[in-house]
């Protein structure tokens, strides 16, 4: 039984604040999360006041055509609501889609999203990852050329190191790969880095006007509802007609979609929190500089710094409740760390002064 899931990880998230107070007695409100790139400000205020009063509707399924969550992210993105799908988080998508194709080789960075690797062993995919860890789009051609993976996964920004491709880039590349390779382009955390920086900024109209991308987009992150798991897919009607096969009835929760629709009534909130994000990111960066550790430029809710004995550095800090995710397993000393409030990366960083 399960002979085909022998080979298969299970994906390591974050470590839950439970984890921290069952094994070292800390107080959950003393404990600082930044290993999961959730918001540290929570959504919106509004969103937790409409999911209140929508309570009591939780004996009911939500409405299975997500009608006002597709008007609404059509809205924002200037696209039909023909062209979406609703995941539980967009990781869902990603799974309606490699399922869908059931790829015998996918491509992708060297170091990048777990669930990419994850979903296509499940399906029994070959891997194939660039030499570079970060995204280099002509070993990507390359590799495309020779080996013609049925899926090519970007990750713009890419998590977990945090560097981000050229919208223009994007674009040419799609323009000359094959047309049977589906181009997942994630982007979990482009909110971040279009505001940051406007050659990062995708087109999203313009890339589902290729006949074989998917995009996918996400709630968890900039919109602060990563418990609520709500992301969607978006592309050309053929494609998210197959993946609407694949789709459980009821995927999201009738809270959850409540908080999704409401989540996009306020923009603003969404645009401080980015702006706060980008202003504390600074701090780790004179940090950085001060230690004369390297870093990598980020367009994310996280950074990446290289700090040697990283493993010991990140269970240093979990004996005095900071969780933060160290990258040793990728074969070098970093840790990655989620921008949290002004207070956490403050707290954070004076940890790190008296232990590094
Ligand atoms: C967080 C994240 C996602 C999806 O998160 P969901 O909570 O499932 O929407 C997808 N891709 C990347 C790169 C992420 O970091």
């Amino acid at each position: 039984m399960f002979e085909k899931l022998k080979n298969l990880k299970t994906y390591e998230a974050g470590k839950p604040i439970e984890l921290v107070v069952r094994e070292f007695g800390i107080e959950p409100k003393e404990i600082i999360k930044l290993a999961s790139n959730e918001n540290p400000y929570g959504p919106s205020p509004k969103v937790i006041e409409e999911v209140k009063k929508n309570a009591h509707l939780m004996h009911r399924y939500p409405d299975d055509s997500f009608y006002e969550l597709k008007e609404a992210l059509a809205d924002k993105f200037g696209i039909d609501s023909k062209n979406f799908v609703i995941g539980a988080g967009s990781d869902q998508v990603l799974e309606f889609a490699v399922h869908g194709i059931e790829p015998k080789k996918v491509l992708m960075a060297g170091i990048t999203f777990a669930m990419y690797e994850i979903y296509s062993r499940q399906v029994g995919a070959e891997i194939l990852k660039t030499p570079s860890s970060t995204h280099n789009l002509d070993e990507f051609r390359k590799i495309c050329k020779q080996q013609k993976p049925q899926i090519v996964f970007l990750c713009v920004p890419n998590n977990p190191l945090g560097e981000c491709l050229d919208a223009n880039d994007i674009y040419e590349f799609i323009e000359e790969i094959d047309e049977d390779t589906l181009v997942i382009v994630d982007g979990a955390y482009q909110e971040f880095a279009s505001y940051k920086d406007k050659n990062k900024a995708l087109d999203v109209k313009k890339l589902i006007s290729y006949p074989n991308v998917l995009y996918t987009g996400t709630f968890s992150k900039a919109y602060g509802l990563g418990g609520m798991r709500v992301g969607y897919g978006i592309a050309n009607e053929k494609i998210i007609k197959n993946l609407h096969k694949l789709r459980p009835p009821f995927n999201i929760t009738t809270l959850s979609l409540i908080a999704a629709v409401n989540a996009l009534k306020d923009e603003e909130w969404v645009k401080q929190g980015i702006e706060n994000n980008f202003k504390e990111m600074q701090k780790y960066i004179e940090f950085a500089k001060e230690k004369g550790l390297e870093y990598i430029d980020s367009f994310t809710n996280f950074i990446v710094l290289y700090i040697p004995n990283s493993t010991k550095i990140a269970n240093e800090l979990l004996k005095r409740g900071i969780i933060v995710r160290d990258m040793s397993s990728y074969g070098f000393d970093a840790l990655r760390i989620t921008i949290g409030t002004p207070q956490e990366n403050l707290k954070v960083i004076n940890t790190l002064r008296e232990i590094v």
